[in-house]
């Protein structure tokens, strides 16, 4: 029986489904199999992140329907990787026993199910949550973001004992060490929240690429090769920040040696 993560973070445009997209990605690589759900009904965006959106046929909605089963709306990323899609704007015809029965039906077929949540705290996030076992709360270190990050966490605890981590995305080293930007620790300290990882910004990331189509070394992968083993392995591994500071300041030095 596999185990069912849900990606959320209160605020949108933190960067759940790039997470959800990618840590997929990086558990594939693992040799898991993970399916990635798009929880986000009516405005999907999953597809996009993994490029697959000319290669739907059913979705979710069909699946509610009983157009196709489970399997036959499943599209494939690489032989490890599936996309659950969910393309129409029926947004209000899959409920939330719906959506628990088709995430839990992926739990028996797949070791992963990473449910990419809408933004929010409304009907669409309740029915996406509903059957988490595991929440990964995406956030970036903006004040709203954490302010949001925290909130959504207290929502989540209010009605289950869902296990939480935290992720900081698009974290910038030299800000945080010339002390303008939040570091992790602290932010992990302000949501209450255990750090599962720290993630880099990162340009290419930005222009919409995942992490196996970067092809030169990256510190936006190895963080992500963190963060899966850490969920794989049970490790508590963060990304080494500080060090794409201390290169840069490292070059600077030998520069003017
Ligand atoms: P959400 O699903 O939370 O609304 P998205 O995944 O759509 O957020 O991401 C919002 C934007 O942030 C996208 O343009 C995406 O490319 C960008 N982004 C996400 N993670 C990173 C990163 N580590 N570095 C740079 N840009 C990022
Ligand atoms: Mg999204």
């Amino acid at each position: 029986m596999g185990r069912n993560y849900v990606i959320v973070s209160g605020k949108g445009g933190v960067g759940k489904t790039t997470f959800t997209a990618n840590l997929g990605i990086a558990l594939s690589k693992l040799n898991k199999s993970v399916v990635v759900v798009e929880g986000d009904i009516g405005l999907n965006n999953l597809d996009v992140a993994l490029n697959l959106e000319d290669h739907i046929i059913y979705d979710m909605y069909d699946v509610v329907q009983g157009k196709c089963n489970v399997q036959k709306s499943l599209v494939s990323y690489n032989e490890n990787l599936f996309l659950m899609p969910s393309i129409s704007l029926a947004t209000s015809s899959i409920t939330s026993k719906q959506f628990f029965e088709i995430t839990n039906e992926l739990k028996n077929i797949f070791e992963y199910v990473l449910i990419d949540c809408p933004a929010g705290i409304e009907g669409g996030f309740h029915r996406a949550v509903i059957g988490g076992d595991e929440a990964i709360i995406v956030c970036t270190p903006t004040i709203a973001s954490i302010r949001d990050a925290y909130k959504v966490s207290r929502v989540l605890s209010s009605y289950n004992n869902i296990r939480q981590s935290l992720v900081v995305n698009r974290l910038i080293s030299e800000l945080v060490a010339d002390n303008k930007m939040l570091s992790p620790t602290d932010i992990a300290n302000a949501t209450k929240l255990p750090l599962l990882g720290v993630i880099p910004e990162e340009q290419r990331i930005a222009l919409g690429s995942t992490i196996d189509k970067i092809t030169k070394k990256c510190n936006v992968i190895e963080a992500y090769d963190i963060i899966a083993n850490n969920i794989e392995n049970g490790e508590k591994k963060i990304y080494n920040f500080q060090k794409d500071y201390s290169n840069i300041f490292h070059k600077v030095r030998s520069i003017f040696k």
